[in-house]
């Protein structure tokens, strides 16, 4: 019990527009300590967070804490608002410096990046994309999100990666949906994610049957994008997280149309042969995240 007391942990928070978990693990992918509560206004969550973490760090065993957040965030480290949960549509968030909040509360060193960085950064540490590079992870559920790493690190432009909202085929006479999205209406996330479908379907979305002919139209749009960031992005690996990939059923009709779209124009073992092993679910489940974060922790040392 002594030698548990006294060892180091690192910290993982996964800042979800829903949820908050905030973990600590001295030997991760283990969890020594871990909370979930629900996402409200600023103010309260973030004391919900110092809360959890205050003990072990009056003790003097939090050694960082990785921050991996929803928004869209600010993960550019010369911009003024670096940190920031920016133009969110959680009216309560918009503009909030979390990453500066946190660190004035808790006062250690702190990683930070955006929430499907952190479940990519999970993933490639200790999930399906363990040791594999460079791999793509993308969410498709209420939104679409994804992050692409390159030697373990996610790819931060003038901008990070905006996988959602890309342009593909879109056939009126097939789905006549004008699209969802607030800025482009029928991109990949107007189509695909879950306002679309609650669109499409009203509350029904959520629960459409496995059989319903919907799923092959999502399938194929899903497909559509991956075809587009294997061509640009060449990731050895794709993992596939989020609510609508909970329906496990689409990964065997997305790899067949991703093969079929490829038209055998690239000649890559893992997608001619082995794309059971490169289009994947992810394996860390609803621990992607937090465990990203903690990754990220470890690597301030
Ligand atoms: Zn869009």
């Amino acid at each position: 019990m002594g030698d548990m007391l006294d060892r180091e942990l690192y910290g993982g928070i996964e800042a979800g527009g829903t949820k908050f978990i905030c973990a600590l693990a001295s030997q991760p992918p283990h969890l020594d300590y871990e909370v979930t509560f629900q996402t409200s206004d600023p103010v309260e969550t973030l004391s919900r967070v110092q809360a959890f973490f205050q003990p072990f760090i009056d003790e003097g065993r939090v050694k960082s804490i990785g921050i991996a957040a929803f928004g869209p965030v600010d993960v550019d480290p010369s911009s003024l608002t670096y940190g920031y949960i920016t133009a969110t549509p959680k009216l309560a968030w918009v503009n909030t410096n979390i990453l500066g909040k946190l660190h004035q509360s808790l006062g250690v060193p702190l990683a930070f990046h955006a929430d499907v960085s952190g479940s990519a950064i999970g993933e490639h540490t200790w999930g399906a994309a363990r040791g594999i590079d460079p791999s793509l992870y993308l969410t498709i559920g209420t939104g679409i999100g994804g992050s692409f790493l390159l030697h373990g690190e996610p790819h931060v432009g003038m901008t990070a990666l905006e996988t959602g909202h890309i342009r593909i085929p879109h056939n009126l006479s097939i789905d006549p949906f004008e699209g969802a999205c607030p800025y482009h209406k029928d991109c990949f996330e107007g189509l695909a994610a879950g306002p679309a479908l609650a669109a499409r379907f009203g509350a029904r979305g959520e629960l459409l049957a496995d059989e319903d002919p919907f799923w092959q139209i999502e399938a194929e749009y899903i497909a559509y994008a991956l075809v587009n960031y294997i061509l640009i992005l060449s990731p050895r690996i794709i993992v596939l997280g989020g609510g609508i990939m909970q329906r496990s059923f689409l990964f065997d009709i997305i790899r067949r149309r991703v093969r079929e779209l490829l038209n055998g124009y690239i000649q890559a073992e893992k997608i001619l042969e082995d794309i059971e092993h490169y289009i994947v679910p992810p394996a860390l489940g609803r621990y992607s995240g937090v465990l990203g974060a903690i990754a990220m922790a470890q690597r301030l040392d």
